[in-house]
């Protein structure tokens, strides 16, 4: 195709949007793009600015602290590092013996987020621990996502959160304590709403349609093997018939 000037201007610009675009969108999946996960898992200049770095080991598994926070109260920090040897080996055993054995915590004052997981390497805001300073099983569902290091379009990320909201729920040292609880069933909900409210939802599975879903629907994620014929292997069901049934009758 013949282009004049001005219109491969008009193209190149359109090209350079689409990939900042495209870049956009791949930062978003922390855990399936290698482009952040190189940023986002570097702590070399983490631990330049670090007020404290320990490295704990216990049971096989190594916990590098980093703590770039002046005023991070120090018994939040014993907190997480208690909940991540308590709960990441049972999640390694019960769902990935093949996880990573060394763990990297960073308490970041320059990440904007609440917490998040990807290449290792966990981190977390201060500011919201100072206001939150019972939320320790962040750690938990964080640590999740590092057991499930799942490939780059295993399946839908609902399911993802889902999955490490239904093992902080399960596996939460004190849930209550930071007020955090699965919410009741409502008529707005919808299976694909990730988080808390599909986690409810796989627990209802898990106690009334078949003991053990939430281990093989991991597992399947993993090896990409998952498809939306997963649910009528496992129940004989599909998912919108199971929400349906859910739907109706919601007690777990
Ligand atoms: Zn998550």
């Amino acid at each position: 195709m013949y282009v004049n000037h001005k219109q491969k201007q008009f193209l190149t610009l359109t090209l350079i949007k689409k990939c900042i675009l495209i870049t956009f969108l791949c930062s978003i999946g922390l855990n399936q793009s290698l482009y952040a996960q190189r940023n986002w898992s570097n702590v070399t200049k983490d631990i330049e600015k670090a007020i404290q770095v320990d490295t704990i080991k216990k049971k096989g598994i190594t916990l590098i602290y980093i703590n770039k926070s002046n005023d991070f109260d120090r018994s939040v920090g014993d907190k997480l590092k208690e909940v991540f040897f308590t709960n990441y080996p049972k999640q390694m055993k019960l769902y990935n013996k093949k996880s990573t054995r060394q763990v990297i915590f960073v308490i970041d004052p320059d990440y904007d987020g609440i917490a998040a997981a990807g290449g290792g390497v966990i981190r977390f805001s201060p500011a919201w621990f100072k206001k939150n300073p019972k939320d320790i099983d962040i750690v938990t569902h964080e640590t999740m996502h590092l057991v499930q290091s799942y490939p780059h379009n295993a399946g839908p990320g609902w399911i993802t959160e889902g999955i490490a909201d239904y093992v902080r729920h399960v596996m939460g040292i004190d849930n209550a304590g930071a007020n955090w609880s699965l919410p009741e069933y409502r008529a707005n909900h919808k299976y694909t709403d990730a988080y808390r409210i599909t986690a409810r939802f796989f627990l209802w599975l898990e106690k009334n349609k078949k003991k053990g879903i939430m281990k093989t629907l991991d597992t399947q994620m993993r090896a990409k093997a998952y498809t939306d014929d997963f649910w009528v292997q496992m129940t004989g069901k599909n998912v919108d018939e199971l929400w349906s049934e859910y739907a109706s009758n919601p007690q777990i």
